[in-house]
């Protein structure tokens, strides 16, 4: 089954629903991908149409892919996160982190973050901006950072080869792994703060398949970042002060229940989301400006930011801060109302 019908919104489930009168029919490297590798025409992809949900604002695609054949794209197909990479290397290479503008400035005005959580995909959000105020900012540092974690993460893919190569993967785990340790312990700035990254496993995700040189962004992640891998139901462990989730909101089939989890264990949220008027083809669904009135009716604060970050942006993109509590809320309030004084 290629197409599944998706009659309930899978932010809000009303199936109150008006098509969108402008339809998508862009192509784009991802949707090139689908249509090659699962043998379908342009004019399947046209069966596609989106819908705004009446409710919570939100525009999702209907029909659309099925579960298996979703997985088959964000895991086969396009496995690898091509953005998130892409940041992780620039970073690296040019020590830029990825652009979110002031937002990073504006979030260290707004509280002293001990605790902090991303969800899903490593390199979208803040933990780059981090690892610059705890490490030195180094080139040879960066550049070993990248060749040691690749080649330590990978020196022990040895299944298939003879006794000598294992042995070898073996010497060169250990002397990468070393090699880690020692620059980041001469580099290391100042203490740092906690990092988790909760992952959810949805079919909507880039996971299992998101490599680079053989290595998945999780594990790369792990060992550079000094954060820790969690699952959902973990979520006992810890006590936010932060959770960003950085164009991840939209890929997950439970996004009420990610923002709600990271709304429960975290004083704040951040979501940086697409909010284009037209839902490409390989999305289910889309955040737009409106569903953050459904979220104030719903009693969780929440702040648009976009405009106070001073960033350019090349499509159309949403920056919110968000907390169900109302002490939390007002020191965001004030915050932001200063920001915007500053900016006038
Ligand atoms: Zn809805």
């Amino acid at each position: 089954m290629l197409f599944k019908n998706y009659k309930n919104c899978i932010y809000c489930n009303s199936q109150n629903f008006e098509k969108k009168t402008n339809q998508s029919n862009e192509s784009n490297f991802y949707l090139d991908a689908i249509v090659d590798d699962l043998n379908i025409s342009k004019k399947d992809l046209k069966k596609i149409k989106t819908y705004e949900c009446k409710n919570c604002f939100i525009l999702q695609n209907n029909p659309w892919f099925s579960e298996k054949i979703a997985k088959k794209i964000f895991s086969n197909i396009y496995g690898q996160h091509n953005r998130s990479w892409s940041n992780l290397i620039n970073f690296l290479k040019k020590s830029k982190a990825p652009d979110h503008g002031e937002l990073f400035n504006l979030l260290n005005k707004l509280l002293k973050v001990k605790n902090y959580a991303e969800f899903n995909s490593p390199f979208m959000g803040i933990f780059l901006n981090y690892f610059a105020q705890e490490y030195q900012l180094n080139k040879k540092f960066y550049s070993n950072i990248y060749t040691h974690t690749i080649n330590y993460l990978s020196s022990r893919q040895v299944a298939g080869k003879n006794k000598n190569l294992q042995k070898k993967g073996s010497i060169k785990s250990k002397k990468t792994l070393n090699c880690i340790k020692f620059f980041k312990n001469k580099f290391k700035k100042k203490k740092r703060i906690n990092k988790y990254l909760f992952i959810d496993n949805s079919s909507l995700a880039w996971g299992q398949n998101d490599n680079h040189k053989s290595v998945n962004s999780k594990s790369f992640a792990n060992e550079m970042l000094d954060l820790e891998i969690l699952q959902l139901h973990e979520k006992n462990k810890v006590k936010l002060d932060l959770f960003g989730i950085f164009h991840t909101l939209d890929h997950t089939m439970q996004p009420s229940l990610i923002l709600n989890f990271a709304l429960d264990v975290s004083k704040y949220v951040v979501v940086y989301c697409h909010v284009n008027e037209q839902v490409e083809r390989q999305h289910l669904f889309s955040l737009t400006n409106n569903f953050l009135k459904y979220l104030n009716k719903k009693k969780i604060f929440t702040f648009n930011v976009t405009k106070i970050i001073n960033k350019k942006f090349k499509t159309p993109e949403l920056y919110f801060i968000c907390t169900k509590k109302k002490n939390y809320k007002d020191r965001l309030k004030k915050i932001i109302s200063n920001e915007k004084k500053f900016n006038q």
